[in-house]
């Protein structure tokens, strides 16, 4: 193996969270990034159509209150412009269609009192959750031994309250309600300020894109970091017994410091020396994300905006349970976005992609008519498949987690500081909690270099 390279801090995973944690520190320190993969960007990720137009069939959207990341996209020359969300949306259920308004699908008035009921009761049990510590709230031990289904069973009068729910649960989760602890799903919708911001479109979590593409604006920090991101180099061992050292199978590195900018699924994958503290290979090894398979089909042209359609459609019961318009800020051609998720997306994992793309045209045909079995292009990613991701849109915790282990999630691994999207306090799983956890990371990683 060659020398060994040094710096003053190596971050390993150049996703946002790394790339960011990087750009800080570059300003003063010297800093190598380590990506496993050929590429930057991580869970963003951009897919080019044959005519040209792109499209991110990685994490895409930015709402309000994600201030760091609108800030970053201002910062690096990007802009955004809004999720088409005009028109009426569509609701299939037991194979018929209804139009409606607003983020409930128009259902029986009991069924929609109760949905409605669930979801403010829901948010107002979220909004006492401190993201710091979501373990001391005192219900926290109750509700971290039930699932979001138990709780769900508890409070809905009807199978229908319970599926479109659970459609609210899936979109956000990529997981079926018994996947999730109670008390994690709180502390998710408390650090994105609540469920019902996290289901929304305009003036919610869905509300706008990136002209260019997330995967842009990864590739953009990149680009200002120049050769400190060295790809196609996977941490393997992390020795952290006086300093770091990393070895890649390529290199060894040695730093004062690292930042651990990757998924805990992937984190857990390595070799430590000294080998892991209990707690925190307890925590890393049950962190295990959602499961998802993001769809998009492009067309000549939005069709169903002539048919006064949004191209959001809610539909429990079909392989797509969720749709929207993905169509690009001032092209021509169309294009409709639909996710596969939770138990649907491990279904449909590792199978023929011509039946995948069928069973995915099917559900859009059963929305929008006959036409959106016809696209002009396809194209789908199964990220449960995706060797450094291993699912998304991030870890999830079950039952017990939160309270058994949870402490361990931020604090350092003596000089290994610990960024990503899933040491967030805020925004915990979205590109801006990304961000909140490299901003920290590199907080911590400043004040240790300056006492030392
Ligand atoms: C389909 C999909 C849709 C999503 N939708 C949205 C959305 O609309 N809005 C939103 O805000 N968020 C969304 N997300 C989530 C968002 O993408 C993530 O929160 C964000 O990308 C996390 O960034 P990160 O840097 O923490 O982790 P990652 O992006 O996962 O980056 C981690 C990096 O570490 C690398 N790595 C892993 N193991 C090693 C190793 N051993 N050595 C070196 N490198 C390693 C990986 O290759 C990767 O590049 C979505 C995600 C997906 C997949």
């Amino acid at each position: 193996m060659a020398e060994t390279e040094s710096c003053d801090v190596i971050v390993i995973g150049a996703g946002l969270s790394g790339l960011r944690a990087a750009q800080l520190l570059a300003r003063r320190h010297d800093v190598i990034v380590l990506e496993a993969r050929d590429r930057v960007g991580g869970r963003a990720l951009a897919h080019t159509f044959a005519n040209g137009d792109s499209v991110d069939i990685g994490g895409q959207w930015v709402g309000p209150g994600q201030d760091r990341l609108y800030a970053l996209i201002e910062t690096m020359g990007m802009q955004t412009y809004p999720l088409w969300d005009h028109g009426d949306r569509l609701v299939h259920s037991r194979g018929r269609l209804g139009r409606y308004r607003g983020t409930i699908p128009k259902l029986a008035p009991h069924v929609l009192l109760n949905v409605h009921w669930m979801m403010t009761r829901f948010d107002a049990m979220a909004a006492q959750i401190d993201t710091l510590r979501p373990w001391d709230h005192p219900r926290a031990a109750l509700w971290d031994s039930m699932t979001v289904a138990e709780w769900m069973r508890r409070h809905a009068v009807s199978r229908r309250a319970c599926a479109v729910f659970a459609a609210g649960i899936g979109a956000v989760f990529a997981a079926e309600p018994h996947d999730v602890s109670l008390l994690h799903a709180l502390f998710y919708a408390r650090a994105g300020t609540s469920l019902d911001n996290l289901v929304s479109t305009t003036g919610g979590a869905q509300q706008d894109r990136v002209h260019g593409n997330m995967a842009g604006l990864a590739d953009r920090v990149a680009q200002t970091l120049g050769p400190r991101v060295r790809l196609g180099e996977a941490a393997r061992t992390i020795d952290w017994s006086g300093g770091v050292s990393v070895e890649t199978g390529k290199r060894r590195y040695a730093a004062r410091r690292a930042i651990l900018a990757v998924p805990p699924s992937q984190a857990f994958r390595m070799r430590f020396t000294p080998d892991l503290p209990a707690g925190r290979a307890g925590l890393w090894m049950r962190m295990a994300p959602g499961a998802c398979i993001k769809c998009v089909a492009q067309y000549e042209t939005p069709f169903w905006r002539d048919r006064g359609l949004a191209g959001q459609a809610v539909a429990p019961e079909l392989t797509v349970r969720v749709t929207f318009d993905n169509t690009e800020q001032g092209k021509t051609a169309g294009q409709l976005l639909g996710f596969i998720e939770g138990d649907e997306a491990r279904r449909w994992s590792g199978r023929d992609p011509a039946e995948r793309r069928a069973a995915v045209l099917d559900a859009f045909a059963a929305c929008f008519g006959e036409q959106a079995r016809h696209p002009v292009d396809y194209v789908d990613r199964d990220w449960t498949a995706e060797p450094f991701s291993r699912g998304c849109y991030a870890a999830l915790m079950g039952p017990g987690v939160w309270t058994a282990y949870g402490r361990h999630l931020r604090e350092p691994l003596g000089p290994v500081h610990i960024a990503g999207t899933e040491a967030a306090t805020r925004y915990f799983g979205y590109f801006d909690g990304a961000l909140e956890a490299a901003e920290r990371a590199v907080a911590e990683v400043e004040a240790a270099l300056e006492a030392s």
